[in-house]
This record gives C-alpha cells, structure tokens and sequence, in this order.
C-alpha cells in the first residue's frame, strides 16, 4: 500500500505553491472536490494531496443556540462558521471536502501561515474535520513561498502541532469574544431599549483603549491655549552672496525683544565670529517589521494599514517577499543574502545597486531591535514579477527591494555647518549642511531624501551685510491629531492588540462612526462611549489591564500560562463590569440614543444657512417621490419654500469647504468604484436653470 499525506494550507494560493514545489517529486495534478481545489502529488512510494482552508473556517459562539441579543453571555464553545454567520455556503462545502480527503491518510501537516492564527486554523481542521488528527499532525515551518523553502519544510516538518501557538490563538479569539459580544450587546440594547432604533454600537478588549487614545488627543486638541511666540530671519550677504540666517535664539517670547534685534541689526554690517563643522554618520534603515512597513507606506503613498497588509499579503502569495505579518527587523543569514542579491541583479532596475553590494567582501544588514520567533523581518525573495504588478502593488514592492538593499549598504555620511555672525552683542547663525557619502541613502532612493544647503566657503573675520531683517509672530501648536500609521504605532508601544488585528480595530472605529479623516478626529460619538464605559467601566478602556491581560496571552504562547487561567481571569474581570452597564442600561441607552441623534442631525445639516429666511438647511427626502433634496427647516415655522436639488445615487457628505464662487457649502457624492464628485450644490442648480432657459429661448 501506498503511503498518503495530507497537507491543509491557509488560502488557495498558499496550496498552488505548494503542489509546485512538491512536484519536484512526482506527478501533479489539480483536482475539485465540492468546488474546492486541491492537488494530488503521486510520487514513487507516496501520494501528497495539498489542499487549502479559506481563512478561519471555525469560531467562537455561545453554548447552545444563540438568541444574538441576549447578555451577559459567558458559555461559549467553537463551531464551524458556517453555523454561525449566515452566507457561509462555501465554507461549509470546503469542509466538507476536506473531510472527505482526509479518510485513510497516514500522515497529517499542518501548513497554514506560522502563527497564531495559522496554527489555530489548522488545528481545528485537523481536530473537528479531520477525526482527532490534531493529535499526530506535523508543522511545516516557513517565511516565504519559494520552491526551496518549502521543499525543505516539507521535508523536515516539526513533528508535533505548535499547541502553545494554538492555546494562545484559541485564548485570544475566547477573550475578545467575550469582551466583544458582551460589551457590544450592552451598548447596542441599551440604546435599543431606550429608543426602539437599532443601531450597531461596538467596543472591545483593545477596541475601547484604542478609541480612548483618540478621544484624549482630541480632547488635548480642544483643550489647548497656543501662546504667540516670535522667530527672527535675515538674509545677510557675505562676499557678494546672500544666504538665509536666523537669530541665535529660537523663540523669543516678548514682541519688544524680537523688534529690539530686527531694530538693531536691520542694514548693519558685522562679522563671521565663528565656523563650526559636523560630521554625522546616519546608519542605514532596519529592515521592514509590519508596522514600519505600514508606517513608510502611509508617508510614500498613502495607503492605509490595512490596504498596505493586504498588499504585501499579495506579493507574500506570490512567492516575492517573505512572510509580511511579522514583528521582527532581523535577517538571519540563513535566508541566503548572496542568493537573493543576485536574482535581484536580473532585475534591471535593481541590477547596478545588487550588483554593487555583491561585490563588498561582507554581508551584513543593519538589523533593527525588535524580533519574532516565527519569521525574520520583510524580504524580498529574488524572484521576479510573474505577471504585471498593479500600480499599489509595484508601489510596495519596490519600497521593500529597496528597503532590503538599503540595510546592507554603507552609513552615509553628512556634514552639518554653523556659521556664527556677530553685530553688536546680537548672534545670528547661517546654517548649511551637505552629503559626503551617500551610502545606504543612494540605494534607497526616492525614499530616502535629504536636503543640502551647501554654503560658499566662508572664513572668520568676513564682512557679512544685515540686508533684511524680520520678526514673525507665531504660535504654539497643539500635539498633532492621529493618523493611522501614528496609531497603530502608538498601539503597538502600548502593546494592545496584535499585529494581525491592530489594522483591522482601525477600520471597525471608522465604520462605527468613531472617528474619521486621514488626521484622525474622534466624532461626538466616540466621545460619548468613551465617556460611558469611563463613568460606568474604567477597566475596559485601561490601559494597563488590556496590556496586563496582552502579557498573559503572550506567556500562553511560550508555555508559561494556562489558556483556561486566563480565560477565566478574562471572565472574572468582566462578569462586575456588565453587571454594571446592565443595571445603567436606562441612562446609558437615553445618552447614547441622544448622541446617536445628534451626530444624525449633524450630518445632514448644512453650515451655509438658507439664503431666503436663515433658517437652517437639511439634506431630506421626499415623501412623495423619496428623492433626495436641500430643503429649508423655517418650511414649518415661516413656510420658507426654498430647495435646491441633489444628486440622486451614491453616498453624499457635506465637506468642510464652501463653494468659491457663491460661497455655499460643497457635497461630495461617491459612487462605488468611482472617484469622488464635489459640487456646489448652488451653482449646480444655476447652471441648470440657464441651460434649460437657454434651450427653451
Ligand atoms: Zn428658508
Ligand atoms: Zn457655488
């Protein structure tokens, strides 16, 4: 008899590598079973058969059958997905198909990503689908998708399931879970309860802290008193050339201090005092953890933490860069630099710089602090392209080669100068800087980008002429509001929630109608939950026992703690906390109704007030013909008839701005898959009308 083996992966493209490299060994061909593909391998004396999962196809419900608005809710059990969520068609055959392809196999793998989440969703294929096969399924181990690679997990599997892994992925899913549904049912029915309205109000284990951030730095925002400061520039002239100076104090906070220098120096000739000369050695960048990964991507090209992990998912898939979900910034040298390096140099644009760093005697990357026992930092494998990468996909992929490269390059060198003139007692400094050695920052090009302010040679003693002098008043700024990479590293420095899950709470804050904006602003809303759970649970928007809480999932993962302890100190915590939002439900449900409607009413409230009787304008709908319109709200106190039409299709938002011709306020409408339209919803209608009375004469 033929030995048979079973390897379950995490996504069909993951398998389809996979069955590439293990058909090295055998005759492969692809196969369905119940819509879902697999591959069979027959070699000499085995038969491989790689098949997939499509994400978690199991999760954690409440015990029994489910009444979804029921809380507190402490029983809970794992069940198949598709039992749960509804539209679960697919999953549900998938299983089934592995169910059916795991009768009379001999030897199980898991090979679904190495981590939490991977071990876990193998684990529980393995366990419900596969019979118990948990018990002597092995683990394929690997970063990336490339044939060598995963030739060589396959052939030296772990013999045994990651079960820390999994217990912590277990843990984690349970905990949230419980702080989820319970926290969310309290908020959601309380407002219910209170006005009879649904609507979908949400909060979490890490979901609340991170929210709270949010809030607090609007608050500091708010809260904020700038306090005018002045700053002195001059141009001065020094042998025939002039070049910008500034006075040798920052900030002067008196006005008749920063116009006693500009009265004393303005016209005057003094002297070069002083020459200072730098130099600074900037090493080269860290190689890519997720985070950094999302943080450069937001500052190059704008694309949010989550777009750019689904990004770098894409290419991981494609067999070009390693695992991207890791939090690690080494590159152990098992990788293979030299190999990777040069399959770089056959591709064109990365051919001078690989070639140039294969040619260094030794290399060595710059490494970074942070590691991950399961992956290495974000590399490029050396393959190239298959296929033509889309736009954003090119986009990161270059900023990872380049990253790669960059880390092995040299330290560049920058000289910084001062120059220290002198009128009077008064010190004003000109300031020039310029790049030696270009380094790492050549290779890493156009990410890299230093400015240089070279200066003409200069020497103590020279004449430098005051030709203008000039006091600004300024003020000082509040802290900067959140964007999604700044907030994601701030969550990941408190150490709240993982690297798989942090982007995703961002998106759910979003379309909660928490906040909103690319500069992160927290909508009355998110004021009023936070301030909710603060009167009535602190402990859920602490920070020190989400992190505390972190801590023990992370020593699940090393063996160190129980799941069930923490599982049941997760409960012990939260059983007093509901049992307080229930017995508020009244007032909390009438608050947040309040809020619910105030923030409903905003939105559809025009600032531009109707230029008839100045009542304010809506955005309504017809009863008649349900058509949206402008309407004017003194319509039931003065009658008022004045209207403006509105687009029909397409998600509208009053923007910020006022139309520049009349001064009204502008719409946007977004149509899906299309790019914004703004207008004035004033002009809009006057083109209209001079149109059709243009037609009609
Ligand atoms: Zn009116
Ligand atoms: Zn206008």
């Amino acid at each position: 008899m033929m030995r048979s083996t079973l390897i379950i992966c995490e996504k069909p493209d993951a398998a389809l590598h996979i069955a590439e490299a293990l058909s090295e060994y055998g005759e492969a061909t692809k196969r369905q079973k119940h819509g879902a593909p697999y591959y069979q391998i027959d070699t000499k004396d085995e038969r491989i058969v790689v098949c997939s999962a499509i994400g978690h196809l199991y999760q954690v419900d409440a015990k029994g059958s489910s009444e979804r608005r029921n809380y507190p809710v402490w029983d809970f059990t794992w069940k198949p997905k598709h039992q749960v969520e509804r539209g679960q068609r697919r999953q549900e055959l998938w299983l089934q198909a592995i169910a059916e392809l795991s009768r009379g196999v001999d030897t199980y793998i898991n090979s679904c990503d190495y981590d939490l989440e991977g071990s876990l969703i193998g684990y529980m294929i393995l366990r419900y689908a596969c019979n118990g096969a948990d018990q002597i399924a092995k683990r394929m181990k690997f970063s990336t998708l490339t044939g060598r690679e995963l030739r060589e997990a396959y052939a030296n599997p772990m013999p045994r399931l990651d079960f820390s892994l999994v217990d912590a992925g277990m843990c984690r899913h349970e905990v949230d879970w419980l702080y989820g549904v319970n926290l969310s049912r309290a908020l959601t029915e309380s407002a219910y309860k209170f006005s009879q309205r649904y609507s979908t109000l949400s909060t979490g284990r890490v979901q609340g802290p991170t929210l709270r951030f949010v809030v607090e730095r609007e608050k500091e925002i708010m809260t904020f008193v700038p306090v005018p400061y002045w700053t002195i520039e001059a141009l001065v002239e020094i042998d025939g050339r002039e070049m910008a100076a500034e006075y040798q104090v920052e900030r002067l906070e008196i006005k008749s201090e920063a116009e006693h220098v500009v009265e004393k120096s303005s016209g005057r000739t003094g002297r070069v005092e002083d020459l200072e000369s730098m130099r600074h050695r900037l090493v080269p960048p860290a190689p890519f953890d997720l985070s950094t990964l999302q943080a450069e991507a937001y500052r190059h090209f704008g694309f949010l933490p989550t777009q750019s992990l689904g990004i770098a998912e894409g290419l991981y898939l494609d067999a070009l860069i390693s695992y991207p979900r890791t939090s690690s910034q080494k590159l152990p040298t098992t990788i293979g630099y030299r190999e990777i390096l040069s399959a770089l140099s056959k591709i064109p644009q990365y051919e001078k710089h690989s070639s140039s760093l294969l040619s260094a005697r030794a290399l060595r990357p710059n490494e970074g602090k942070k590691t991950d026992p399961a992956h290495p930092a974000i590399y490029p494998t050396g393959v190239s392209p298959k296929r033509r990468l889309e736009s954003p996909e090119q986009k990161v992929f270059d900023l990872i080669v380049k990253r790669f490269l960059a880390t092995f390059s040299s330290a560049a060198i920058r000289e910084s100068q001062k120059v220290t003139i002198r009128v009077d007692d008064l010190r004003f400094l000109v300031r020039g800087s310029r790049i030696l050695e270009k380094g790492w920052i050549e290779l890493y090009e156009p990410y890299s980008k230093l400015e240089e302010i070279i200066l003409p040679p200069i020497s103590v003693g020279q004449k430098a002429t005051f030709k203008k002098v000039s006091a600004e008043k300024k003020f000082t700024q509040p802290p900067p509001r959140y964007n999604p990479g700044s907030l994601l590293r701030l969550m990941e420095e408190e150490n709240i929630g993982t690297k798989a899950t942090r982007a995703e709470i961002l998106d759910t804050l979003y379309r909660r109608g928490y906040v909103k904006g690319e500069r992160i602003v927290a909508t009355s809303l998110a004021f009023k939950v936070s301030e909710l759970l603060l009167r009535y649970c602190p402990k859920v928007i602490d920070v020190a026992f989400t992190r505390e809480l972190e801590g023990m999932m992370e020593r699940i993962e090393s063996g160190l703690e129980a799941r069930e302890h923490v599982v049941f100190e997760a409960v012990e915590h939260l059983k007093p906390i509901i049992e307080d939002l229930k017995a508020n439900e009244n007032e909390i449900g009438k608050e947040l109704t309040e809020t619910i409607k105030e923030m409903k009413m905003a939105e559809i409230t025009l600032r531009t007030p109707c230029p008839q009787c100045g009542s304010r304008l809506r955005v309504l709908r017809s009863r008649r013909s349900g058509k949206r319109f402008i309407g004017c709200s003194g319509m039931w106190k003065n009658g008022c008839r004045f209207g403006l039409p509105l687009p029909q299709f397409g998600v509208l938002t009053l923007l910020e701005k006022d139309c520049r011709e009349c001064g009204f306020q502008l719409i946007q409408v977004k149509t899906k898959g299309k790019r914004p339209l703004i207008s004035c919803p004033k002009c809009f209608q006057a083109k209209r009308q001079s149109i059709s009375s243009s037609r009609s004469g």
